[in-house]
C-alpha cells in the first residue's frame, strides 16, 4: 500500500528485483534507443515505479514513443490490461475495469490514446475482443494457434469479425521465431547471423515474388532482453537497427503496419486460448499438465479467490448501491484517483450527485480500496508456476487479506470465517505451506493499516 518496496532475496546485488531489472533491462535498452523501434508494453505498476525511481529512464521510454507519433502520426507503445488478468477466466465487469483502466494508466504515462492493448497471456475470447473494441482498441497480437484456421499465413494482419457487427484487427506472430527467441540463447548471439539464417528463411516467397507487402512479427518477454538473458539488448539493437536494414528488411510496428496495410482477410479467432498454455487457458485454473506435479491447489485457490471475489462485490454494490445507481461506472473511474488526477471524494460526489455525508463518502472509498486490492488478487503469475510456495500465488493471498481488511473497516462485515475453509484446500506440494496460514499472517499485517482519510481525500501526487 506504500508503493515502497521492501529489500527482496534474491535480487542481489540489488534491493529488490525492480532495481534490478531496471539495471539490466529498461534501463539499457531506453539508452539504446529500443524503445523507439520494437512494439511494447510495460505494466503500469512498474511504470508507476520506474516514474517515481528512474524518472530519465521513464522520459526516456515515453519520448521513444512520442518521437514515432511525431514522425509516422501513430506511436509504438502498447497499452496492457492493468493487473495481468487472464481475462477470458473474468466476468465481463472485470474485463472492462481492467481494460478501462490499463488504457487510464496508459495515457497518464504516455499522453495520447493507445491504438493497440497486449492481452495478458494473449488469453482471449469474443467478450474480451468486443470490450477491446468498445474501448477504441484498433488491434491485439495473438498466436497464430489462436486462429481458427489452420496453416494460417502470418505475414500480415486479420480482422476479426465482433457480434456487435463492429471489427478488431489481429496481428499473429510468427512461432517458431519467437519461441527461438524466447527459449533458444544460442539463436540471439549474434544478430546479423539471425537475419541472415532465420529471419530470411521465414520470408513468404510468393509475396516477394509478387512484391507484396509482408511482415514477421517477433512476439518475446521484454525483460528477456538483458535480465532473462544477458546482452541480449544488443542482439536487440542490432537486429532493428542494423542486420536487418542492412540485408534491404525494415523494422515496423503494428499500428504503423495498419495505417499502410489494412487488413484484406477476415479470421476467426479459437475461444479461451492464450499462448502459453496448449489446452486454452486451463494452466491458470490448474486443470492441465503445463505444470508438473500436483495441481489441485491451482483450482483451489482461484475457487477460494472467486468466492471472496463475489462477497466483496456484493458488500461494493449493495453500499454504493444506496447513493449511486452504477456501482461498476464508479470502480472504473476509480483509477483517476489510483493515479492522483482526483480525489475520491470529488469521484464519489460525481457519482452520487451530492456531496454524501463524510463518513458515507469514507466507507465507500474503504470499499473501493478493497476492489482494487480484488483486482490484484487475480495476476495471473500466481497461477503459471507449479507451486503454491513461490512468492507469486502468495502475493495473490496477500491481496485478499488486505481487501478483507479493508472490506471489514468499512461496513464491519468480516469475510474472513468464510474465506478461510477454502483457502485450507490450497496447499504447497514441497514444504506443506497452506493459504490460510499464508493469508492469516498477512491478516496480522494488514490489521496494522488504517488508512487515514486525510490521505484519502488529498490528491496523490506523482510524477509522470
Ligand atoms: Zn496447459
Amino acid at each position: 500500500m506504500t508503493g515502497v518496496i521492501p529489500n527482496e532475496e534474491g535480487a542481489a546485488p540489488f534491493a529488490n528485483w525492480n532495481e534490478r531489472i531496471h539495471a539490466e533491462c529498461y534501463l539499457p535498452n531506453a539508452e539504446l534507443g529500443n524503445f523507439s523501434h520494437i512494439s511494447f508494453n510495460v505494466g503500469p505498476t512498474l511504470m508507476d515505479w520506474m516514474a517515481k525511481h528512474h524518472a530519465r529512464t521513464f522520459q526516456s521510454i515515453v519520448t521513444q514513443d512520442r518521437l514515432n507519433v511525431d514522425r509516422y502520426g501513430v506511436g509504438n507503445a502498447m497499452a496492457q490490461p492493468f493487473n495481468h488478468t487472464i481475462l477470458p477466466l473474468s466476468g465481463y465487469q472485470d474485463k472492462v475495469t481492467q481494460i478501462y483502466w490499463g488504457i487510464a494508466a496508459f495515457e497518464r504515462a504516455f499522453g495520447r490514446k493507445p491504438q493497440g492493448m497486449w492481452l495478458p497471456e494473449t488469453a482471449v475470447d469474443m467478450e474480451t475482443l468486443e470490450t477491446l473494441a468498445d474501448h477504441d482498441i484498433e488491434f491485439t497480437i495473438l498466436a497464430p494457434w489462436q486462429a481458427e484456421t489452420p496453416r494460417l499465413d502470418a505475414s500480415e494482419p486479420y480482422r476479426v469479425h465482433l457480434p456487435s457487427g463492429r471489427q478488431i484487427s489481429v496481428f499473429f506472430y510468427h512461432p517458431e521465431l519467437s519461441a527461438g527467441i524466447s527459449f533458444d540463447p544460442a539463436l540471439t548471439v549474434n544478430a546479423d547471423h539471425f537475419v541472415r539464417f532465420n529471419l530470411f528463411r521465414r520470408i513468404n516467397p510468393e509475396k516477394a515474388q509478387q512484391g507484396e507487402p509482408q511482415l514477421i512479427l517477433l512476439a518475446s518477454d521484454g525483460e528477456l532482453y538483458g535480465h532473462h538473458q544477458p546482452y541480449r539488448e544488443l542482439f536487440l539493437a542490432r537486429l532493428v537497427d542494423g542486420a536487418g536494414g542492412l540485408s534491404g528488411l525494415t523494422s515496423t510496428y503494428p499500428a504503423l503496419w495498419l495505417k499502410k496495410h489494412p487488413p484484406r482477410k477476415a479470421v476467426s479467432i479459437l475461444e479461451r486460448t492464450s499462448w502459453s498454455c496448449h489446452h486454452g487457458i486451463k494452466r491458470w485454473t490448474g486443470e492441465c499438465n503445463c505444470t508438473p506435479g500436483d495441481r489441485k491447489w491451482k483450482s483451489a485457490l482461484h475457487r477460494a479467490l472467486s468466492q471472496l471475489a463475489s462477497d466483496l462485490d456484493r458488500l461494493f454494490a449493495s453500499q454504493a448501491g444506496r447513493y449511486l445507481s452504477d456501482p461498476w461506472a464508479l470502480r472504473r473511474k476509480y483509477i483517476h484517483v489510483m493515479l492522483g488526477e482526483r480525489t475520491a471524494a470529488d469521484l464519489i460526489a460525481e457519482h452520487a450527485g451530492r456531496t454524501l455525508p463524510q463518513e458515507a463518502s469514507y466507507r465507500l472509498q474503504l470499499l473501493l480500496e478493497a476492489q482494487k486490492e480484488r483486482q490484484f488478487m487475480f495476476a495471473s503469475c500466481g497461477w503459471f508456476f507449479d507451486d503454491f510456495q513461490r512468492i507469486e500465488p502468495r502475493n495473490n493471498v496477500a491481496s485478499a487479506a488486505m481487501a478483507v481488511h479493508l472490506a471489514r473497516l468499512a461496513t464491519g462485515i468480516d469475510l474472513e470465517p468464510a474465506l478461510l475453509p477454502a483457502l485450507a484446500r490450497v496447499t504447497s506440494r514441497k514444504t506443506g505451506l497452506r493459504a490460510d496460514a499464508v493469508f492469516k499472517s498477512h491478516a496480522r499485517q494488514s490489521a496494522a493499516f488504517l488508512p487515514d482519510t486525510r490521505s484519502f481525500l488529498q490528491r496523490r501526487a506523482t510524477p509522470g
